[in-house]
């Protein structure tokens, strides 16, 4: 018989600030690697573009071509299409409920803007965008792409009437598709109002929630409504979330990586000599063009 010891609250955080990625993207950014990088570790930043009604259009909104080097992009589509061209040759419509884990490592250069068929019909948008490092051994490693589509995506029942959609890692005895560098668990939980749920979850591990929508009570005590971030303990091995309103979170757990963090715009590495390589490197075409 194990024993099981709660994480504690560390911090519950609304403060998260409202600006446009492009012409495409309506963000909330949750969490960024200016601030609190040793906390959030391995986790650099969350944007979360909350439901947005676009009108039909002729042209795709989004962000044109840019680098990224250092880490993954984990890009989860909740509503609409993002279509992604990258220069490893990577090209994809990310649908509803599909993932899309694109490891930048030694560099890519993409766009990421509203697919075709979403401009000319329009309708919601909703996403999010993780930023998940990679160890210092694995930044030089050439790009990958995963297209987890979600199907491939297993949807936990729990009990009580709620789902959790597992993208990484473990959960409730289902595992993500993802392939990751370090140990994480990536989910989507959908809570239904007026149900409790406990989370078994790794000790020792940086443990994030961010609350999408609703309103829940973390372990009978503080309250987080959405937009929120919450942050828990490394120590202890469960959360109690008590959903007082349908609420949707998406959970981060992730083993520290434990080495210096430095970046600066689409770059994170180690050291600031790093950072001022990456920029030659993109400046000069080295990281590679996007096909024409
Ligand atoms: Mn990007």
């Amino acid at each position: 018989m194990t024993t099981t010891a709660l994480k504690h609250v560390e911090s519950i955080d609304r403060t998260a600030q409202a600006h446009w990625v492009g012409d495409g993207f309506p963000v909330k950014s949750l969490f960024s690697y200016h601030e609190d990088a040793a906390a959030n570790d391995p986790f650099l930043l969350l944007d979360y573009a909350e439901p947005y009604e676009f009108q039909p259009a002729n042209t795709p909104r989004g962000v044109g071509a840019h680098p990224h080097r250092g880490f993954e992009t984990v890009t989860v589509v909740l509503q609409g299409e993002v279509e992604h061209r990258d220069s490893a040759g990577n090209h994809g419509v990310v649908g509803p409920g599909d993932v899309q884990w694109m490891t930048a490592a030694s560099g890519v250069i993409h766009e990421e803007f509203h697919s075709h068929e979403f401009t000319r019909r329009g309708g919601t948008f909703e996403v999010l965008q993780l930023w998940v490092n990679l160890p210092a051994v694995n930044k030089r490693e050439q790009p990958a792409y995963q297209d987890l589509r979600a199907a491939a995506i297993p949807t936990v029942s729990l009990e009580n009437g709620g789902t959790a959609r597992v993208i990484a890692g473990e959960l409730f005895g289902a595992t993500g598709p993802a392939r990751t560098h370090t140990p994480m668990t990536i989910a989507d939980l959908n809570l239904a109002a007026g149900t409790t749920t406990s989370l078994n979850l790794p000790e020792g591990q940086t443990t994030l929630l961010v609350v999408r929508s609703g309103q829940l009570m973390v372990n009978g005590g503080q309250s987080a409504r959405g937009v929120s971030l919450v942050r828990l303990s490394r120590d202890g091995d469960a959360v109690e979330l008590a959903a007082a309103e349908q609420s949707a979170v998406l959970l981060l757990t992730g083993a520290p990586i434990g080495e210096p963090i430095v970046g600066s715009g689409p770059f994170v590495m180690n050291t600031e000599s790093e950072i001022r390589e990456s920029y030659r490197e993109f400046q000069s075409g080295r990281m590679g063009r996007l096909p024409a």
